[in-house]
C-alpha cells in the first residue's frame, strides 16, 4: 500500500530552491543542451519535455498526484473532462465497432456518443447499469464498456467490480467516469476497471475556477493515448490550470468529507419533507448497488418535487444561498432543474432520451454551513 490520500496531496518531491509549491512552467517549448540529447529524446530513449502540447512539468505534477490518488500506473491531463472522455473512448474504438454505455451518462458524453461516434460507424447501446445481468446480455461483441457510477441527474450506481470483470471476459475495455465520487470515495481501477476519467472541473479543482479533465489507468492504455489522441487532437491542459489543480487537490480529502456530511444531512431531511416525492441519492438507492465500491458520498444528488413545472419555477426563484447553474464540485451550493435541461434544443437531448422526470431538481451541497443551506431550502419549498 502507498501513502494515504491526505499524505499524497500534501507531499511533493523537491521543487527548485526548496519551494513547497511547484513553479508554473509558462513556456511553450523546452530547449536542448546538445544534439545528442535532442536525438535521444526524439528516439524515445529519454523522456523530457519538448513542447507544451505534450509534457509540461507543472501539469505533470498534477498528473502524478492524480495517478497516486487513483492508484493508477499513469495519468494524462486534458483541457476538459470531455477531452479526457473523447480520448479514452476514441483510443479504444475502431470503425464499425460497438460500445455499451450505462443510461443517464453525462449529457455531453451522451451527445458525443450519439453524434460523433456514429460518423465512424460506431454503434452505442445504452443499458440500465444497475442491472448487471442486463449489461452482461448486451456486452458480447462490444469493444468498450462505458460506466459512470453514480450516473448524472438520477445517480444510479453500478457494481463496478462485477461489470469490469464481465467486460474483461468479453475482451472489452472498461472505462469509468469517477467525477462524482472522486478518488477519495471510489477507486474504480482497484475494482478491475481499465481506465478512469474525470472532469477535473468539479471536485478535483474544487473552486469553480478551472475547466480540465484527466484519464488514469493502465500504462499501456495511457501510452496509446499519449501517442495519438492526446498530441494529435491537441486538447492539452494549460500550465496555470495544472497549477490550480495541484492547489485544489491539497484540500480534496477535507472538502469531500464535508460534502459527504452536509449532503447526507440535507438529503435525509428532504426525504422526510412533505413537498418532496422522492430523493435520488446513491447511498439511499434501494435498487442500485455499488457493490461496496462507494466509501462515501459527494455533495451532489437530486430530488423530485411534489408539484408541477410552475412549482419548480417558484422553488428555484425563491432560493437565495443556492445559485442556479450547471457544473458542481466547487465551494458553492447550486440547484439545477431538469425542466430547464429538458427544453434544451437539439436532436439528442439526454434528459428526454432517458426519461428524466421534469420535477427533478439537482442540488450541489457546497461547503457553507448546512443549517443555513437547510433554512434556504425549507423557505423555498414553502414558496
Ligand atoms: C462535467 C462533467 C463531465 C465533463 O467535464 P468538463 O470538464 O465539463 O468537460 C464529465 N462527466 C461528468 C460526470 C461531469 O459532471
Amino acid at each position: 500500500m502507498g501513502p494515504e490520500p491526505e499524505t499524497i496531496v500534501a507531499h511533493d518531491d523537491e521543487f527548485p530552491a526548496g519551494a513547497v509549491v511547484p513553479p508554473i512552467f509558462q513556456t511553450s517549448l523546452f530547449t536542448f543542451p546538445s544534439y545528442e540529447e535532442l536525438e535521444a529524446t526524439f528516439a524515445g530513449e529519454t523522456r523530457r519535455p519538448i513542447y507544451s502540447r505534450g509534457d509540461n512539468p507543472t501539469v505533470q505534477v498534477f498528473e502524478a498526484k492524480l495517478a497516486a490518488l487513483e492508484v493508477a500506473e499513469a495519468a494524462r491531463a486534458f483541457a476538459s473532462g470531455m477531452a479526457a472522455i473523447s480520448a479514452a473512448v476514441l483510443s479504444n474504438l475502431r470503425t464499425g465497432e460497438r460500445m455499451v454505455c450505462v443510461r443517464h451518462c453525462y449529457p455531453d458524453a451522451f451527445r458525443l456518443f450519439r453524434t460523433i461516434l456514429p460518423r465512424f460507424g460506431i454503434d452505442v447501446e445504452f443499458v440500465d447499469g444497475r442491472d448487471a445481468d442486463a449489461v452482461q446480455r448486451v456486452l458480447p461483441g462490444a469493444q468498450v464498456l462505458y460506466l459512470e457510477s453514480p450516473t448524472s441527474m438520477v445517480f444510479e450506481t453500478q457494481d463496478l467490480a462485477r461489470l469490469a470483470a464481465a467486460a474483461r471476459a468479453e475482451g472489452a475495455i472498461s472505462i469509468a467516469d469517477n467525477s462524482w465520487a472522486s478518488p477519495i470515495f471510489q477507486r474504480p481501477l482497484q475494482r478491475g476497471v481499465d481506465l478512469v476519467v474525470h472532469s477535473a472541473s468539479k471536485y478535483l479543482g474544487g473552486h469553480s475556477d478551472v475547466v480540465a479533465g484527466v484519464v488514469a489507468g493502465r500504462r499501456d492504455l495511457i501510452e496509446r493515448i499519449n501517442q495519438a489522441e492526446f498530441p494529435l487532437l491537441g486538447c492539452k491542459l494549460s500550465p496555470f490550470e495544472g497549477w490550480l489543480l495541484v492547489r485544489g487537490l491539497r484540500t480534496l480529502p477535507l472538502r469531500m468529507r464535508r460534502h459527504h456530511e452536509s449532503g447526507l444531512l440535507i438529503a435525509e431531511r428532504l426525504a422526510g419533507h412533505p413537498r418532496i416525492r422522492r430523493v435520488h441519492h446513491p447511498l439511499r438507492d434501494p435498487v442500485g448497488s455499488s457493490g461496496g465500491a462507494l466509501e462515501g458520498a459527494s455533495g451532489l444528488f437530486s430530488f423530485e418535487l411534489d408539484g408541477d413545472k410552475d412549482a419548480v419555477r417558484r422553488f428555484c426563484n425563491a432560493l437565495e444561498l443556492f445559485k442556479l447553474g450547471v457544473s458542481w464540485g466547487g465551494h458553492e451550493s447550486l440547484a439545477f432543474p431538469a425542466a430547464a435541461g429538458l427544453v434544451q434544443a437539439g436532436a439528442h437531448n439526454p434528459l428526454a432520451f432517458f426519461g428524466v422526470a421534469p420535477e427533478t431538481i439537482r442540488l450541489h451541497i457546497g461547503l457553507e454551513d448546512p443549517e443555513d443551506l437547510w433554512s434556504d431550502l425549507t423557505r423555498a419549498l414553502e414558496a
